[in-house]
């Protein structure tokens, strides 16, 4: 993700605490009285500029949805959107995927969505990928039983990477596309990563694996 420097995102993050959660240690166990209800919560690690889960959001009403996002610069994209689209089960938290048990206690989240993730091709910087086994622990820690990852990519090697991290984790694969949208998929919702690498021909790789009991 290219960066630009914005000096003024801290003080807008700070001003939209409806929609950046200040102190999301607060809800550790107790999202619904955030939202307000007992829906079902569904986050994306690494949403950056919030398309996806501002568009699931106003598709499903009856989930509530979570961006979480590390970069300053890029979450106050998502931000706009979401002042834009004034939904009530959407909210970002500006922090880093590694410290999500702070936030969720086991059984707070429902599904984890992974799309186009950082590759970090480099074999030194393996553990920065998002579907490494200490990632995967995490989601386990925060999802209900059997809960499920969906992860997205363009990217062929993260993909056979995450595959064989996922399956030495002892998940079950339930879905697998090499060819997303040249398959019989239906209801997709294009990340902003998405639209770019698919309008330059791109394959998108697509599973769902599910955490046994
Ligand atoms: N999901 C979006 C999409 O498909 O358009 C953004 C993809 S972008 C390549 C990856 C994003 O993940 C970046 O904005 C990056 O800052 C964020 N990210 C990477 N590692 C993260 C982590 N450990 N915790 C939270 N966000 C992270």
């Amino acid at each position: 993700m290219r960066l630009r420097h914005k000096p003024w995102a801290k003080e807008k993050i700070q001003n939209y605490p409806q929609y950046i959660v200040p102190n999301p240690e607060n809800y550790r166990g107790k999202w619904n009285l955030l939202f307000d209800n007992k829906n079902p919560i569904h986050i994306e690690v690494g949403t950056g500029k919030g398309q996806f889960v501002t568009e699931m959001a106003r598709m499903n009403p009856e989930i509530n949805y979570i961006g979480i996002e590390l970069q300053e610069s890029v979450i106050v994209t998502a931000l706009d959107r979401l002042i834009e689209a004034e939904l009530p089960n959407v909210k970002l938290l500006h922090t880093n995927g590694e410290d999500l048990r702070e936030f969720f206690e086991k059984g707070d989240v429902s599904r984890v969505y992974l799309n186009f993730s950082d590759p970090w091709p480099k074999n030194r910087h393996e553990k920065r990928r998002l579907t490494y086994e200490s990632f995967l622990r995490i989601y386990e820690e925060v999802l209900i039983d059997e809960g499920e990852i969906h992860f997205k990519t363009d990217n062929r090697g993260l993909f056979e990477y995450s595959l064989m991290s996922f399956s030495k984790y002892g998940l079950l694969l339930k879905f697998v596309s090499l060819d997303l949208h040249n398959s019989d998929f239906e209801g997709n919702i294009m990340t902003e990563y998405e639209e770019k690498f698919s309008s330059m021909g791109h394959p998108i790789y697509r599973c769902e694996v599910q955490y046994k009991n």
